[in-house]
């Protein structure tokens, strides 16, 4: 078994808008597993906010690549115990790892990854299409141009009165369904005004509102919200769920939040037994972590798996977006494919 890294550089299309930040290009791990017979991908696009970096992804992998060698892969669950033993701090490589494995998997059994999940491919589910934060005429050229999405998550976050207006503006031009997120951009006041008036707007909810780690001021929010509210960067493991029903309607979950799949699922399982809705959730990535994702997408109430479609030069071919429905690609494991270079 052949097991390697390497960092790739991924384009926007357009420079891409978060309360925190604007960026333009994002850098991804690809981990490339080979057994001879097939090679199997995986992905980590690190989040400093969440204190991982490339290195620390290939650091981590490093770590626990004998263990990929050492072990029978087919038996994912212990495996991914004593990966998760070996890099408890580095969710991002773990997601990656297991995402190779099931792909491996997957090979070897000639079945997609859904299947050999026990799920139904995602083909009733739409996902929301991102329009990220700029100028208003900017963002609404943006709406304009995601004419194929029927439902659209803005980013808000920066300036509350610039939000309310653009938000405003939008609403004029569109009837499509309309969600938010603030990336924790407001002030426990800002966020209350801006909420009411996305109320009224029809907006179906608004995530990560005020940031990370203001739990009771979220908790007052909630009381007074007239639309639910999802956390996102607030939430990471099963282990706070007892105190998210007073705080919050539902939960983002992304794969390199929890670590992987095996690990969205059981928070699936908490969040249902907690009453709180779920939304899947991406980073800036390629098809190869978003269509993983998308094989376990059919068990989640919302989806938010656009962020290789932001790309101008996703190296892989994988699940694609119809009017924003999923369509699964026929292939064995994750069924993702390597691009052909393009002919110069
Ligand atoms: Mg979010």
């Amino acid at each position: 078994m052949k097991a390697s890294t390497h960092i790739v550089t991924l384009n926007l299309t357009d420079p891409f808008g978060v309360a925190p930040y604007t960026r333009s290009k994002k850098k991804v791990v690809i981990l490339t597993l080979d057994d001879g017979e097939f090679v199997c991908y995986g992905e980590g696009s690190p989040s400093r906010y969440y204190n991982e970096t490339l290195v620390s992804v290939r650091t981590a992998f490093k770590k626990a690549k004998r263990l990929l060698v050492e072990q029978e892969l087919f038996y994912i669950e212990p495996l991914m115990e004593r990966i998760a033993q070996c890099i408890p701090r580095d969710p991002t490589a773990r997601a990656m790892i297991e995402m190779a494995v099931f792909d491996y998997i997957g090979k070897h059994l000639n079945i997609p990854l859904y299947k050999l999940l026990g799920l139904y491919p995602p083909e009733d589910k739409q996902t929301s299409f991102t329009i990220g934060i700029d100028t208003i005429d900017i963002m609404l050229e943006k709406v304009e141009k995601a004419v194929d999405y029927p439902i659209l998550k803005i980013k808000l976050g920066r300036d509350a009165k610039h939000d309310i207006e653009v938000m405003r503006r939008i609403r004029k031009r569109t009837g499509r369904a309309l969600r938010v997120d603030a990336n924790g951009g407001w002030t426990p006041e800002e966020a209350l005004r801006c909420i009411k008036i996305l109320a009224d707007l029809g907006v179906e909810y608004v995530e990560q509102p005020l940031g990370r780690g203001s739990l009771r001021r979220m908790a007052e929010l909630k009381m007074k919200s007239p639309i639910p509210i999802f956390l996102d960067e607030d939430v990471h493991r099963c282990d706070t769920f007892k105190e998210l029903p007073d705080i919050c309607d539902g939960i983002n979950i992304k794969l390199i939040k929890t670590g992987g799949i095996l690990e969205a699922r059981r928070m699936l399982t908490c969040a249902s037994a907690f009453g709180l809705k779920t939304m899947l959730g991406c980073m800036i990535e390629t098809s190869v972590a978003i269509t993983a994702a998308a094989h376990i997408a059919s068990a989640f109430d919302y989806i938010d798996l656009d962020g290789n479609l932001l790309l101008s030069n996703d190296p892989f071919d994988g699940m694609k977006v119809e009017k924003g429905y999923l369509r699964m690609p026929e292939r064995p494991g994750l069924g993702v494919i390597p691009r052909r270079a393009p002919k110069i």
